[in-house]
């Protein structure tokens, strides 16, 4: 579980200064993993009162640009945030709902950084969406 402490230091780590909007934002979206902006804005105002989405949006990419949150954007998704960052891992779409999750990498650690052919690029991230149905949707369909 992670502190207000924590999430100081997390700035203060990569020098970015402690401000509330962006002590908010980084405790929302450890706790809700995968939001979009609209569900972080709404989040971040429950707990701070009034600020504005461009606020919102400077401080996602604030912390974004400086490696602390991940975002995602799967094809025909809006973005989404998390702090689950640096793990190369992967992530499973549903078709229907959009549900997203966390999928560690298949192998050992980050195995799809190493491409069949690399055309001499230097590869440092691999991005895989799987995609299905949730649990919750193949169970509708089915029944
Ligand atoms: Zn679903
Ligand atoms: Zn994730």
């Amino acid at each position: 579980m992670s502190t207000p402490e924590d999430y100081e230091r997390q700035l203060r780590g990569v020098a970015l200064r402690v401000t509330r909007p962006r002590l908010a934002v980084l405790s929302v979206v450890h706790d809700h993993p995968h939001a979009d902006t609209d569900s972080i804005i709404g989040l971040v105002r429950d707990e701070l009162g009034g600020v504005s989405h461009q606020a919102v949006y400077d401080v996602l990419r604030a912390l974004t640009t400086a490696g602390l949150l991940r975002r995602i954007e799967p094809p025909g998704s809006v973005a989404r945030y998390e702090a689950r960052v640096g793990d190369n891992h992967h992530h499973v779409v549903c078709r229907s709902c959009g549900a997203i999750a966390d999928v560690d990498c298949a192998v050992g650690d980050a195995p799809c950084l190493t491409a069949s052919d690399d055309h001499g690029f230097a590869i440092d991230e691999a991005e895989v969406v799987y995609w299905g149905l949730c649990p919750d949707c193949s169970t509708a369909i089915s029944s």
